[in-house]
């Protein structure tokens, strides 16, 4: 078993701020859960570290999390994740069961499953006045590394890099998963955004690194070899669900009367799953009852 952990780090004495994470386990976590295949593991997979990527460094103290959702054209339909900054994520994509044949340089076709046209829209909630800010942008290739990238230029105007990669085994099972993501900060030279560019294009795959046994402090490493590189945090990241039989029936008692009357009278109780972590809540007759004569 590999260890799920996100690095935070400046480089070049403040002129970029790094991350990187391996999230091998959090994403076999998600495949078992869902039961995705091949190329849908890929694309579910790499949102989930997109998203912790994005959570981890661009919520502000008073914003509790992010919800990331990819609506594309392509077969697995939408895929939505929630992230936080403690680095917990959770997700879940429409279709789990898309396998498509290797695209042209032998990897899974995460672009041909999510599809190449389509949105990408991040919204956060601020905790104190409960409001959402959502933005959104067009899915530039539906790779998502690049997807990711354009949204945070676009959206947030931050100049980024986005590195995201999930090796799926021929038994569909997570062999690694990780990424990283490089931000601009005021102040960096042409010249030095130009090496960056360069040492990022000469990179291997992510998934590569991992599974050579690199540590996502090897990877930072790699990105700005030979540069200053001051690691600053060091955090467990995991794939985690909140759900609650309290938040299920919150939702349950803002259905219809009728509906109600009918779950009562025809299916004589209820049962809710819950999309992001497969856990099943009962309700009995006697708790929907309750539910209808509190409408009252
Ligand atoms: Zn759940």
């Amino acid at each position: 078993m590999t260890e799920d952990y996100l690095v935070k780090a400046t480089a070049e004495h403040g002129m970029f701020r790094a991350y990187a994470v391996n999230a091998t386990e959090l994403v076999r976590e998600a495949q078992k859960i869902h039961g995705t295949w091949s190329a849908a593991s890929a694309a579910l997979g790499r949102t989930l570290v997109g998203t912790l990527l994005l959570a981890t460094s661009g919520l502000q103290g008073d914003q509790a999390g992010l919800t990331v959702k990819i609506q594309g054209n392509g077969p697995v339909g939408f895929i939505v994740a929630d992230g936080t900054a403690n680095g917990t994520v959770k997700g879940y994509v429409h279709n789990p069961h898309v396998n498509l044949p290797l695209n042209s340089n032998g990897k899974i076709d995460v672009a041909g499953a999510v599809g190449k046209q389509g949105t990408l829209s991040v919204t956060k909630m601020n905790v104190a006045d409960k409001t959402p800010y959502t933005g959104e942008v067009n899915l530039v290739s539906g790779e998502l590394g690049d997807d990711f990238t354009y949204y945070l230029a676009q959206s947030e105007q931050i100049p980024s890099a986005v590195g995201l990669s999930v090796f799926v085994n021929p038994d569909d099972s997570i062999e690694v998963a990780g990424g990283f993501l490089v931000q601009v900060l005021p102040g960096a030279s042409d010249e030095q955004i130009a090496d960056l560019e360069k040492s990022i294009q000469g990179l291997p795959l992510v998934s590569e690194m991992l599974r050579d046994g690199k540590t996502p402090e090897d990877i930072l490493k790699k990105i700005f070899a030979g540069q200053e590189l001051k690691i600053l945090e060091k955090m467990p990241v995991k794939y985690q669900c909140d759900c609650s039989k309290d938040r299920f029936s919150q939702a349950l008692a803002s259905v219809k009367k009728e509906d109600l009357e009918e779950m009562i009278n025809q299916d004589h109780g209820a049962q809710a799953v819950c999309q992001f972590c497969g856990k099943k809540y009962e309700f009995s007759e006697d708790e929907l009852r309750q539910m209808l004569k509190d409408k009252d």
